[in-house]
């Protein structure tokens, strides 16, 4: 049996672990190609020993000697900065995992696309920021494109062998993250430290902070938007605090089709990693009478504006979705450091979104344009000369 090539960017981060551990329980099926991460070296290089990697990259330039001196002796190739990050991505793979966070993943993301393999996409903001840009790609390359964020992938096997004329609905779950419960004179002062204490899920710090705010929803929406086009007005969010229906599709004659599991990555990633084949987890079984109840309410987008914000940029098109995902990450990094408030979050997205209104974008060096703008905007607004 030929050996499936796999390309994973972000392999050090939570996506990265999730998909190693379940490449791990069949190691005989795959064949390692490359392995990214941004600046741990020394995580990196265990990874790629372990696998076996073809090459190994670090997006920090500077931490590319520490990679090296890792690597030395075991024939696996090191490489550093973002030319070689695309490059690596670029190198044929079956399938590649986008499990890189924020825009940065944008341009390996889209090198992965254009060598026309499988991508299995967890990295949303990627596809938020470059939009048509990157469907276009897809198009063109003859790229598969898979979801691997829950929800997504949910509604991708929900759709299995629908006409997308046919749905009346897409509806997103959102766990309503560790704050759901909480009222306005609390969400002011929540910390960092209680905003990356996901009740279900165990992510990365900033799609954690994202949960919490409902951006991560908001980013997911306009996901959805492209993946899924049935239109801005077929697609709604429904809060769900138990993360166990992880989305639903209603069709014209009233069937409502959704698909649940526990929460874990790795069912997602499985699925898309076996498509259209189906594989192994070591996920518990979905023990329903244990779980017991399963809850749904409409989300709150006075204290959580965060959802409405994607809403209008998805509607608007053009550049908006790119200045969002800009200034969110800006301003999630910023919260993170200590240096903005939780509810400043959002009300620094909305800011930036009604002062920088550039063109549309309509290739990638145009995207990461925009998005850097943005960057330095948003950046720029928050601390006043
Ligand atoms: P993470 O922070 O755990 O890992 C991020 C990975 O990207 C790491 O390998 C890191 O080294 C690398 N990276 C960070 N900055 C980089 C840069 N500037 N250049 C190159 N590489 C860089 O994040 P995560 O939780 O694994 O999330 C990854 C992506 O998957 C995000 O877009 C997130 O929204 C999406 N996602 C994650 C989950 C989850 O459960 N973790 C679920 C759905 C979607
Ligand atoms: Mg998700």
């Amino acid at each position: 049996m030929t050996r499936r090539a796999i390309s994973i960017l972000g392999a050090t981060g939570s996506i990265g672990a999730s998909t190693l551990d379940l490449i791990r329980r069949e190691a005989g099926k795959w064949r390692i190609v490359a392995l990214t991460a941004n600046a741990n070296a020394v995580e990196l290089a265990k990874l790629a020993r372990e696998f076996s990697a073809e090459i190994a990259v670090v997006a920090d330039e500077a931490s590319l000697p520490a990679l090296r001196e890792a690597l030395a002796g075991t024939g696996i190739a090191a490489a550093g900065g973002g030319g070689a990050l695309v490059e690596a991505a670029s190198r044929l793979a079956d399938v590649t995992v986008a499990g890189i966070v924020g825009c940065a993943g944008l341009a390996p993301t889209m090198a992965a696309i254009e060598q026309g393999g499988t991508i299995a996409l967890a990295n949303k903001e990627a596809l938020v920021s470059a939009g048509e840009v990157m469907t276009a790609a897809v198009a063109r390359s003859g790229a598969t494109l898979l979801p691997v964020d829950s929800e997504h992938n949910a509604i991708f096997q929900c759709l299995a062998g629908n006409d997308l004329a046919h749905v009346r609905w897409i509806t997103l779950t959102a766990s309503g993250g560790p704050f759901r419960e909480w009222p306005l004179e609390r969400l002011v002062r929540a910390t960092p430290a209680e905003a990356v204490k996901h009740p279900n899920w165990s992510m990365g710090a900033k799609i954690s902070v994202d949960s919490a705010t409902m951006m991560n929803k908001g980013l997911e929406f306009i996901e959805a938007f492209h993946l899924f086009p049935v239109g801005a007005e077929r697609l709604r969010i429904i809060v769900h605090p138990q993360s166990i229906v992880h989305s639903m599709v209603e069709y014209r004659d009233g069937s409502t089709l959704a698909q649940l599991g526990p929460s874990d990555m790795r069912v997602p990633i499985a699925s898309a990693l076996a498509w259209p084949e189906r594989m192994d987890t070591p996920c518990a079984p979905l023990d329903l009478a244990a779980i017991g109840e399963l809850t749904f309410r409409a989300p709150d987008e006075v204290l959580f504006p965060a959802t409405r914000l994607a809403r209008e940029a998805a509607e608007a098109g053009g550049a908006a979705p790119a200045v969002l995902n800009a200034a969110n990450e800006v301003a999630v990094a910023a919260f993170l450091a200590g240096k903005l408030a939780f509810t400043a979050i959002a009300a620094q997205v909305e800011e930036t979104l009604g002062r920088f209104a550039p063109p549309a974008p309509t290739s990638l060096a145009e995207v990461i344009a925009v998005d850097a703008e943005a960057r330095y905007r948003t950046r720029e607004m928050m601390e006043p000369a």
